[in-house]
């Protein structure tokens, strides 16, 4: 099989472009797919392929992502960065299932990326075509997990990393790997979508690669995490994909994924895929319901910081996966954030508080009437839930209603005793 063409592609008016020149944008103003050629590609050739791939112990194959190359980069040898991302398992949701009312509820963990969370498997792509295009440094804005993830691609690609993180509060377990990975860490006075904007025109102006998710590749990084969720199932479509949405690009990536695998005849059914929003930062929810034209969150504000995003720069990719995989947009508050992720928690899985917006939106859609009670269902689970200890913390001190008005509902509080044998046997009898 020779290599796959590709050319990049207007989302808006489809003009092209070729991949030897560095673009994010097309002269209209819009965002750019990476497209392949999959006219007269054989599917079930490409899936043999992947399956004698799967638990390779050597080389590029060993990567969750680049186990597909022919459908996300397949760049010159000497490009490829990669720390064996993906390969992330699929749980059963246990107690998280039942919450959400659910009978076959599995939960993909992108939290046990090498990072910590999905945004390697898209920066392994980005980093790799940072090389591509002989790129020294490469930057980002991020509300954290892009940050920490591209700190570390760059020491792996040899680069050097330039972040620009917002005002305000950002998790602390990312931006401890941000420093420690040696990213310059520029704090701005301003919100996510300043830091977006002044990032774009700084690349534009010093010669510094972008890796924020407006980057196609980015995007086709994380196409993987459905190639990988379906391989993990043999194949057999699930009804439903649930994910939370915040710059919009993950879900773009998911259901761009899918239609190039229904395209090839790889898969034979279209899932649907919900996008579930923080109620505090959801314009796409809000345009969705109330079927009108895209308008930005002027003040996102969130405690899952990974999501508080007002202004979304993947907003048309997404709709047109929305509108193929006859999905639904869905948002949640915080309390029911956090009490989803008390359970994902509770369940012994864990994750970062944007990621449970998959088990809050799966419960609602349930009780709605849009999902199936006994619906196949894959939520993806974004981040891992050392990420934010100061969330977790406070949930369970019961602490975060001052700040956030979200109650402890199922806390579970340390408890303070003196160090004797009856002290114990009182704190367990309760
Ligand atoms: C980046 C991120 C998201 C949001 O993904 P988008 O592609 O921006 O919609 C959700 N959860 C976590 C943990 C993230 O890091
Ligand atoms: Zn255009």
């Amino acid at each position: 099989m020779k290599k796959i063409e590709c050319h990049l592609e207007c989302v808006h008016c489809h003009r092209t472009y070729d991949i030897g020149e560095v673009r994010y944008k097309c002269d209209c103003g819009h965002t750019l797919d990476l497209r392949h050629d999959l006219a007269g590609l054989d599917g079930a050739e490409l899936k043999a392929r992947w399956e004698k791939r799967w638990g390779a112990r050597h080389g590029l194959d060993r990567s969750g992502v680049w186990r597909y190359r022919e459908l996300i980069f397949d760049a010159p040898e000497s490009c490829f960065v990669t720390r064996q991302e993906g390969n992330t398992r699929l749980y059963e949701a246990g107690k998280a299932g039942e919450y959400a009312g659910l009978k076959h509820f599995l939960l993909k963990h992108e939290g046990e990326n090498p990072t910590g969370s999905f945004k390697d498997r898209g920066m392994t792509c980005g980093a790799t075509a940072a090389k591509f295009y002989g790129a020294k440094i490469v930057a980002c804005a991020s509300t954290g997990n892009t940050s920490a993830s591209m700190a570390s691609y760059a020491v792996a690609g040899g680069m050097k990393s330039v972040i620009f993180i917002p005002e305000g509060k950002i998790a602390y377990g990312k931006l401890a790997q941000a420093l420690a990975f040696g990213g310059k860490t520029l704090q701005i006075r301003g919100n996510f979508d300043d830091a977006m904007k002044l990032v774009q025109e700084v690349c534009a102006e010093l010669n510094i690669y972008l890796l924020n998710s407006i980057n196609p590749f980015r995007i086709e990084g994380q196409k993987a995490i459905g190639f990988e969720v379906l391989q993990q199932l043999d194949w057999q479509v699930p009804d439903w994909f649930v994910i939370p949405g915040g710059n919009l690009g993950n879900n773009s990536a998911l259901s761009k994924g899918l239609e190039e695998l229904y395209t090839l005849g790889i898969i034979d059914k279209i899932p649907r895929i919900a996008v579930i929003q923080a109620a505090g930062s959801a314009p796409l929810a809000k345009m969705w319901k109330e079927h009108t034209p895209f308008a930005p969150v002027l003040n996102p504000e969130t405690i899952a910081t990974a999501i508080k995003i007002g202004n979304p720069v993947s907003y048309e990719k997404s709709l047109r996966g929305l509108k193929w995989s006859n999905g639904v947009v869905e948002s949640v508050t915080e309390q029911e954030i956090m009490d989803a992720k008390a359970m994902v928690d509770a369940a012994g899985i864990g994750a970062e508080p944007a990621s449970c917006c998959s088990v809050a939106g799966a419960k609602k859609l349930v009780e709605n009437g849009v999902i199936d009670p006994e619906a196949t269902v894959v939520g993806i689970l974004t981040g891992n839930i050392l990420k934010d200890p100061d969330a977790v913390i406070g949930y369970h001190q019961d602490t975060l209603m001052e700040h956030y008005g979200i109650r402890g509902t199922f806390a579970n509080k340390p408890v303070v005793i003196d160090p004797t044998l009856e002290a114990v046997r009182k704190a367990l009898e309760k």
